[in-house]
C-alpha cells in the first residue's frame, strides 16, 4: 500500500488532533480503559465536532482505511485487530442538552453517563444508564443497554429517540422511526457498525428516587444466600432490579478496608420506589445475615450505582432517606 495508508495527512484535515506511532503521546492516544488490550491502530484521530467526524470518515474511505470508533475503550477487547484503521476517539464530542417538558436528552458521543445521569435527576428525570457511571451513553446504548431500571422500563436501546451519524460516505444524516427506519432499528442494539454517531437523542422517564444499596454477606455462606436469594427473586415486581454475585476485590491499596483483598457474596437491591416499600420489600436479605451493613437508602437514580459504599459490620437495619 501507499505510504499515506498510515494517516499522514489527517492531522491537516481535522479541527481536533491525529496521532500516529511517530508521535510522543502516541502510547497515551492509543490507550484503551481495558489496558490488557494493546491497541495498534494506524492512526488515532480526536474529531472536535460532527463535521471533523466527517472529515475524519472521508479520508479513511480516500486512503482506502477501516474506522472504527471508541470513546472509553470498555470494550476494547472485542474490537479485535485494528491494523489498517484509522481510530476515532469521540471524547472531544461533548453536550448534553436536556429538554425538560418534552423529557428528551441530545447528547454528544463524548458524554459519559456521569455527564448526564446527575443534570436529568436535577430535573426529576432518569435515563436507563448501567452500573459504572464512566460508560459512554453512545457505545452503552447501542449494544442494547442493561441496567437497573430494564425489567419495568427495558433497554437503553430503546430510549433512543433519533441517530445523528456519519455514514460510510463521510454523510452526515440523522435517522429515527421515520427517517431511514431500517437503519434506525438496526442500530438501536445492533452496536458500532453502521456508521460513526455524532449524537443521541434519548428519552427520559419521570424518577425522583430510587431505594437502592446492598448487602455483603460473608464469602464461606454465598452458595447459601445466593440459593435463598434465587427463591426470594421470583416473585418480586418489576420495579425491583436485584443482582446477586460472589465477588473478589483485589488487595490493592486504593480499595478500601474491609474489601481490600476479600471476597463476598454480595446482593444488590434497586427499587423504583419510595423508601418504606423498597425496605419492606427488601426486608428479607437482612435475614439471611450477618451481612456486612446493608447501604440501602433513598437515592437519587444515578447514584445507584453506587450501590458499593463502603460496608462495616452489623447494622441490619436500612439508614432513612437523605
Ligand atoms: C465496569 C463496567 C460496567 C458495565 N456495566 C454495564 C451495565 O450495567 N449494563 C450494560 O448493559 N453494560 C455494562 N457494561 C458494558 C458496557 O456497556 C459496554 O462495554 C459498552 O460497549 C461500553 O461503551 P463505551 O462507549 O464506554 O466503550 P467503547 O469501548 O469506547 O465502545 C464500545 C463499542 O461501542 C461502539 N461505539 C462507541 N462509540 C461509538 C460511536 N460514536 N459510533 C459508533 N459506535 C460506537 C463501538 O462498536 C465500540 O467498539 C459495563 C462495562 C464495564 C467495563
Amino acid at each position: 500500500m501507499t505510504e499515506t495508508r498510515t494517516g499522514a495527512g489527517l492531522a491537516e484535515r481535522l479541527h481536533g488532533t491525529a496521532v500516529m506511532a511517530v508521535d510522543a503521546d502516541w502510547d497515551m492516544a492509543r490507550q484503551a480503559y481495558n489496558l490488557t488490550v494493546d491497541q495498534r491502530p494506524e492512526v488515532v484521530a480526536f474529531p472536535s465536532d460532527a463535521d471533523d467526524v466527517a472529515r475524519a470518515v472521508r479520508f479513511a474511505r480516500d486512503e482506502g482505511m477501516q474506522v472504527a470508533a471508541q470513546r472509553t475503550g470498555h470494550g476494547a477487547a472485542a474490537m479485535g485487530s485494528l491494523e489498517g484503521t484509522l481510530l476515532l476517539n469521540t471524547r472531544g464530542l461533548g453536550g448534553v442538552e436536556i429538554d425538560a417538558d418534552a423529557r428528551t436528552a441530545r447528547v454528544g458521543a463524548g458524554v459519559r453517563w456521569l455527564d448526564l445521569v446527575p443534570q436529568a435527576s436535577d430535573m426529576g428525570l432518569a435515563a436507563l444508564h448501567g452500573s459504572a457511571p464512566d460508560i459512554c451513553v453512545v457505545g452503552y446504548s447501542l449494544g442494547g443497554g442493561l441496567g437497573f431500571y430494564a425489567r419495568k422500563l427495558g433497554l437503553a436501546a430503546n430510549s433512543i429517540a433519533a441517530i445523528e451519524l456519519v455514514n460510510a460516505e463521510g454523510e452526515q444524516i440523522r435517522v429515527d422511526a421515520d427517517h431511514e427506519p431500517e437503519l434506525f432499528w438496526a442500530m438501536r442494539g445492533g452496536g458500532g457498525n453502521f456508521g460513526i454517531v455524532t449524537a443521541l437523542e434519548l428519552e427520559l422517564t419521570p424518577l425522583e428516587a430510587v431505594y437502592a444499596g446492598a448487602f455483603f454477606f460473608d464469602y464461606a455462606r454465598s452458595s447459601e444466600v445466593l440459593r435463598a436469594w434465587r427463591e426470594w427473586i421470583e416473585d418480586k415486581p418489576e420495579e425491583l432490579l436485584s443482582i446477586g454475585r460472589m465477588l473478589k476485590f483485589p488487595p490493592l491499596p486504593e480499595v478500601p478496608e474491609p474489601m481490600r483483598g476479600n471476597s463476598f457474596g454480595v446482593i444488590e437491591a434497586v427499587y423504583m420506589g419510595d423508601e418504606a416499600e423498597g425496605a419492606e420489600l427488601i426486608k428479607r436479605c437482612a435475614t439471611w445475615g450477618p451481612p456486612w451493613t446493608p447501604s440501602l437508602r433513598c437515592r437519587r437514580p444515578g447514584s445507584s450505582s453506587c450501590t458499593w459504599t463502603r460496608p462495616s459490620r452489623c447494622p441490619t437495619t436500612p439508614s432513612t432517606c437523605s
